[in-house]
């Protein structure tokens, strides 16, 4: 089986489009996608379609709660706060209840789905403390998978856990996952890439041969932006796509 991990699109449709047809040349069986299909970028609602019309397992992200209603953007950045708002408004009521209807984890098989942590969609992978917590409520789920995808911090991550030990691997296109260690993996962000390469970013898992590898991707950026700047959203948002931060 292969997966292609869509993580933190953030209602960039032409990032998505992009990955979408690469994922098409790569061979694979289904797509999943670790939260944040809103927010920041102006196309919420052509998104949240091709991710509930193509059935992409997903769960919430924070910008979904907070754009759904769920939660109120209290701790966001006054840029995010003013995204998330405008897509609240922007969201028709189909799409919103599709939002509201995402769980906030999933278990697909021998791997689970989370946005930000495990039970808490909010919580930033960070700190040492972030890392040891999540492999220890991995323990915990149905299943016990020795796989987690999650996204949040829109930086590739790779995370391994060998008998109690914890490193960050600095694997760059490819992680053959190893039996008897654990991997928390964030494939990096479709929509709004912060690591300084403004390609779109993603993921896949192949599961018979035990790897996942990293992708980029070129899109349009300045259809994106323009769209961004038409909209009314802050002019920044569409600065930061081209630096990839
Ligand atoms: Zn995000």
């Amino acid at each position: 089986m292969r997966t292609a991990v869509i993580a933190d699109i953030h209602a960039n449709l032409e990032a998505l489009q992009a990955v979408l047809e690469a994922i098409h040349e790569l061979n694979v069986d289904e797509i999943v996608c670790p939260g944040d299909i809103v927010g920041y970028n102006a196309n919420p609602n052509e998104c949240v379609e091709i991710i509930s019309g193509n059935r992409i397992a997903c769960v919430l992200g924070n910008h979904d709660a907070c754009a759904a209603g769920l939660e109120e953007p209290r701790y966001f950045n006054p840029l995010a706060q003013q995204a998330v708002l405008w897509t609240r408004d922007a969201l028709t009521p189909e799409n919103r209840q599709f939002l509201l209807a995402l769980p906030r984890e999933r278990v697909v098989r021998d791997f689970v789905l989370f946005h930000g942590s495990i039970h808490e969609t909010n919580r930033y992978i960070l700190f040492r403390e972030d890392v040891t917590d999540n492999f220890h409520l991995l323990s915990g789920m149905s299943g016990a998978p020795a796989l987690g995808f999650f996204g949040h911090t829109h930086q590739r991550t790779i995370l391994v856990e060998r008998q109690g030990t914890i490193s960050a691997s600095l694997s760059h296109d490819k992680q053959d996952l190893m039996p008897g260690s654990r991997y928390l993996i964030n494939s990096g962000s479709v929509g709004q890439p912060r690591d300084g390469d403004p390609r779109a970013a993603f993921a896949i898992y192949d599961s018979a041969d035990a790897f996942v590898t990293f992708h980029r991707v070129a899109y349009d950026i300045h259809a994106c932006q323009e769209k961004i700047i038409c909209a009314g959203l802050p002019p920044k948002l569409a600065e930061r796509l081209a630096w990839g931060r």
